[in-house]
């Protein structure tokens, strides 16, 4: 169940007759590469440790294992983003002069623009009496929406 050892012998890339320790791959490798570099091995640009031949390259790249892990970690990173594609535009902020609580305005809410908004922001930090009068000035702004 644990990693492979670090004695585990590998097969050098460049000459399957290199048995090498894990360990010692990345140095063997780059000494190898000095003799071997006329044979058109390139290195994977996601693992330096794949070495391949360099027609193959292009193909190797498709089907890197670390290549699936960037892919995977950039398939999230869109769907992060997908929420606010579509939107027609940027939510705008919520139009209060206390706008400095982030928990009062991180969702976009299109009602927003049907009904005054308003928020009375959760104050935090400030000393109690600060926070008091904050939240009395956020009752005090307060308009009830129109009916
Ligand atoms: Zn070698
Ligand atoms: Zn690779």
């Amino acid at each position: 169940m644990a990693d492979p050892s670090p004695f585990t012998m590998m097969t050098c890339p460049y000459n399957p007759a290199h048995q090498v320790e894990k360990y010692k791959l990345q140095t063997h490798l780059q000494k190898c590469a000095k003799q071997y570099v006329k044979g058109n091995k390139v290195s994977c640009p996601f693992d330096a440790t794949h070495v391949v031949n360099e027609p193959e390259l292009d193909h190797h790249i498709t089907v890197c294992p670390k290549r699936f892990m960037l892919d995977t970690q950039l398939y999230i990173t869109d769907d992060d983003y997908r929420p606010t594609v579509g939107l027609a535009a940027p939510a705008p902020a919520v139009p209060t002069e206390e706008n400095w609580d982030d928990d009062c305005c991180v969702s976009y809410n299109p009602e927003l623009h049907k009904k005054p908004p308003h928020v009375i922001t959760k104050p935090k930090g400030a000393i109690p009496s600060e926070r008091r009068k904050k939240r009395m000035e956020g009752v005090k702004n307060y308009r009830p929406p129109p009916s």
